[in-house]
């Protein structure tokens, strides 16, 4: 028998849509009109040449992706997309705007000095990263190379609710955690990155969108490795060397699941739903406490604080007894994170809420 499924809260790699998961299981061993399995065949034939394709179609039609844009499936995580695109275009003797906004922004930082000049044109640091800025508070220098942003910081919880307007500098976003769970306006940036396994597939895999005009300038340095050169996979359509076939078909399927529930509108209804009233559960008492500013909350990572760390380590302990698991912060915030990516069933956060008023009444 099958060990039930737990109400999974991780931050990632995060729980997967269900039907997801039925349709890889039931033709894992042997793909229907093809009698192998995707994890066995050629990348180069026409079965998986189809998968990829549709894939990409799929992404085209969910975020209504304008023609002069490549989509591209890399390897290396988001965590490579923090160096590959300074490495691609920012001159070394350049220097890029950076919007800090958590741990995930931060390391942007750290890869991009490596390469060259980096201005920070805001930081939320002093106020351990609770809120995001203001489109005013944005100091950006009109020179930049690019400025770059994290949409959603999966460690912190803050999102941004507005897209920064940069003028003529080439916008760039690290969209791993709220990446296809609201409508996302692709034409202001000029490269969105997502890491997928929080939100659109299985680790292993980041989706990339870029606007060809910027492609085209690149720095061009004839150092740079291969696999690191975006032209290049650009140009063979992410098939420069063996893709990772398998995080393709799931994200392929995982797709396939979103335009079945409305698209980016329908999924944004859901999320806003599920989040809203955990946020409601959280500021209802005052026993919970959440650690974002109100206005720039996360519809994907709900963060909050106990009155106590030896209550906080209870309630992950007693939640995950019953099944919510996943639910503990990290350690640089602290106190309890609830991840309710896109796939995240809202019966999941009716049963946290539930918890949440017995642990209360218990421990309050
Ligand atoms: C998880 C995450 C990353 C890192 O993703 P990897 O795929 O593990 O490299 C980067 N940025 C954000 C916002 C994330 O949530």
């Amino acid at each position: 028998m099958m060990t039930p499924r737990v109400f999974n809260f991780a931050a990632g790699p995060a729980v997967l849509p269900l039907p997801v998961l039925e349709e890889a299981q039931r033709d894992l061993v042997s793909m229907p009109g093809v009698g192998m399995s995707i994890l066995e065949m050629s990348h180069r034939g026409k079965f998986f040449e189809g998968v990829l394709a549709k894939t990409e179609a799929d992404i085209r039609k969910l975020a209504s992706v304008p023609d002069d844009y490549k989509v591209l499936f890399l390897q290396g995580g988001a965590s490579l997309q923090f160096s590959m695109v300074p490495l691609n275009f920012l001159p070394r003797d350049g220097s890029a705007d950076y919007v800090v906004t958590g741990a995930w922004s931060q390391k942007a930082v750290k890869e991009a000095k490596k390469v060259g000049g980096v201005k920070i044109a805001w930081t939320g640091e002093a106020a351990n990263f609770n809120t995001v800025p203001a489109q005013g508070d944005l100091k950006l220098d009109p020179n930049a190379a690019y400025a770059a942003f994290t949409s959603n910081e999966t460690i912190h919880g803050v999102e941004f609710k507005y897209v920064p307007e940069t003028g003529s500098v080439p916008l760039v976003c690290d969209t791993s955690s709220d990446m296809f769970s609201r409508p996302l306006d692709v034409k202001k940036h000029a490269l969105i990155y997502a890491g997928a396994q929080k939100n659109i597939g299985p680790a292993g895999i980041a989706l990339v969108i870029v606007k060809d005009g910027w492609l085209k300038t690149r720095v061009d340095d004839p150092r740079l490795p291969t696999m690191l050169n975006y032209a290049i996979h650009a140009d063979n359509t992410s098939m420069y060397n063996t893709p990772p076939v398998f995080a393709i078909y799931i994200m392929g399927l995982v797709m396939k699941w979103l335009l079945s529930i409305g698209g980016l509108e329908g999924i944004h209804a859901i999320n806003q739903r599920k989040a809203a009233k955990l946020y409601a559960e959280i500021d209802r008492s005052g026993f919970y406490k959440g650690h974002s500013a109100k206005e720039c909350r996360s519809l994907m990572n709900v963060t909050f604080r106990l009155p106590s760390e030896e209550l906080e380590a209870l309630f992950a302990k007693d939640a995950k007894a019953v099944g919510l698991d996943g639910l503990k912060g990290h350690r640089s915030v602290g106190g309890m994170r609830a991840s309710i990516y896109n796939a995240f069933p809202e019966d999941g956060v009716d049963a946290l809420i539930e918890f949440m008023q017995e642990f209360e009444r218990a421990n309050g």
